[in-house]
């Protein structure tokens, strides 16, 4: 349609991207359908614990103080424990981010003399601080905590062998990330986390089984919790916050998993009975219930952008025809300036800040200087349209997010008119 065309070059977008971009959408037709039919089922399933929970107005009201007896925080976590299958869940402002909800599971499951494996490789950055892989004060190490890790095979696939002769009478705790993170391995799909946790189990089954679900919720109907894990453990402002949740995360599991973490935030004693939830309560709900259709949205801007990339020639992770399990899009560039060119394409399609241009910069828990393109209206949001890359070999950009498909649209196509004009690409 000439008017959707002309509203694009208004936009800054040239008539080549445009057409380029135009005849890799013409070949996805099908696959959006499919995340439209995931998406659908989750919605189902999130609207239905509303409904099962009871949801009433007053659950929006929200405490102060000590937050005894608050009837919304209490039943958005009941909603949670519903869609994950779980027997409980903790869902709090007072979980900072990501990282605090992962290293509060760790920390509250986990006591000195115990040890914790990681049979999927090396984790997320910033775990490497609180697990002390590298050193760091007040990391599980420093509490007497020790770790294993086997890694991925060469082809993907698990080491078998190795998770075996790994796991010994020490072994407390597993844990399993779901998505890749800054790595260039395959994301596990949740039929695949399920066969390691049979595997696992088998070998010992006290083990407690914690996945690192952060950018994986309701890419698919059936979470990590469906297939034998202990807890699922994320952000609020990735996924199942829906781009509305302004801060938090969530730990939903086994009862015991979630009340040890609960006695760790806030207190032995207090456990889930403190902790105010102040005013935030509207946007945890609507978020969670938005957040199906937010992600299907995420999904497609990265199968978008993994189709446009592969075919200029960039090495995409996962391909353009391979099926998704979480919502990042790894496009390896080789050299610096094809990260800092894609990242200032994405900022520069931001509602806010797009005036800005994004540095690298020392971010504390990684290794690497790394450049973040985000110009969301919930800072530091990944479930919004958002591009971040550690300025190191093999300078990969990882790509996420999007909170309608028209914008992640819209920032992959400006990310390759960036490209262009730096003469990184031609098209
Ligand atoms: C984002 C992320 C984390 C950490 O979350 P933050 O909110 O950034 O602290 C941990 N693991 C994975 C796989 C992630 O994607």
């Amino acid at each position: 349609m000439e008017q959707i065309k002309n509203a694009y070059l208004d936009m800054g977008i040239s008539e080549k991207t445009y057409a380029f971009g135009e005849s890799v959408l013409k070949e996805l037709k099908e696959r959006f359908e499919e995340i439209d039919k995931v998406a659908e089922i989750n919605q189902l399933k999130v609207l239905g614990a509303m409904q099962k929970h009871q949801v009433s107005e007053a659950c929006l009201l929200g405490t102060t103080g000590y937050g005894y007896n608050d009837l919304g925080r209490d039943a958005l976590e009941a909603v949670y424990a519903s869609v994950f299958h779980t027997e409980d869940a903790l869902v709090r402002p007072q979980i900072t981010c990501g990282t605090h909800a992962l290293a509060l599971a760790l920390m509250s499951n986990l006591r000195p003399g115990d040890e914790l494996l990681s049979p999927v490789g090396k984790p997320y950055d910033t775990l490497e601080e609180v697990i002390g892989i590298r050193p760091s004060m007040g990391s599980l190490a420093e509490y007497g905590v020790s770790y294993k890790q086997v890694d991925l095979l060469e082809d993907g696939s698990f080491d078998f062998d190795g998770i075996k002769a790994a796991i010994n009478e020490k072994t407390k705790l597993v844990t399993v990330q779901r998505s890749k993170g800054y790595q260039t391995r395959p994301t596990l799909s949740v039929d695949r986390i399920g066969q390691l946790i049979d595997f696992i189990k088998k070998i010992k089954p006290s083990v407690i089984c914690m996945v690192d679900n952060c950018y994986g919720e309701f890419v698919e109907t059936r979470e990590p919790s469906d297939v034998g894990a202990d807890m699922v453990v994320g952000s609020l402002i990735k996924n199942p916050g829906g781009g509305l949740a302004p801060i938090g995360g969530y730990i939903a599991g086994k009862k015991e998993c979630v009340e040890n973490a609960a006695r760790r935030l806030t207190s032995p004693g207090l456990g889930k009975e403190v902790g105010a939830s102040l005013g935030v309560l509207p946007q945890l709900y609507q978020g969670f219930f938005l957040a199906p259709t937010v992600t299907a949205s995420a999904l497609k801007g990265a199968i978008f952008a993994a189709n446009l990339y592969e075919k200029l020639g960039f090495p995409v992770i996962p391909n353009g025809s391979e099926s998704r399990h979480d919502i990042i899009q790894a496009v390896t560039f080789g050299n610096p300036e094809g990260v800092i060119a894609f990242c200032e394409g994405i900022q520069a399609a931001a509602p806010v800040d797009s005036h800005v241009t994004p540095e690298p910069w020392d971010m504390p828990g990684y290794d690497a200087k790394v450049i973040m393109a985000a110009g969301a209206f919930v800072s530091g949001s990944s479930i919004e349209l958002s591009a971040d890359g550690p300025i190191k070999p093999p300078y990969a950009v990882y790509f996420q997010g999007g909170l309608t498909w028209p914008h992640a649209k819209f920032g992959i196509l400006r990310s390759l008119e960036s490209l262009a004009s730096k003469g990184i690409i031609t098209l």
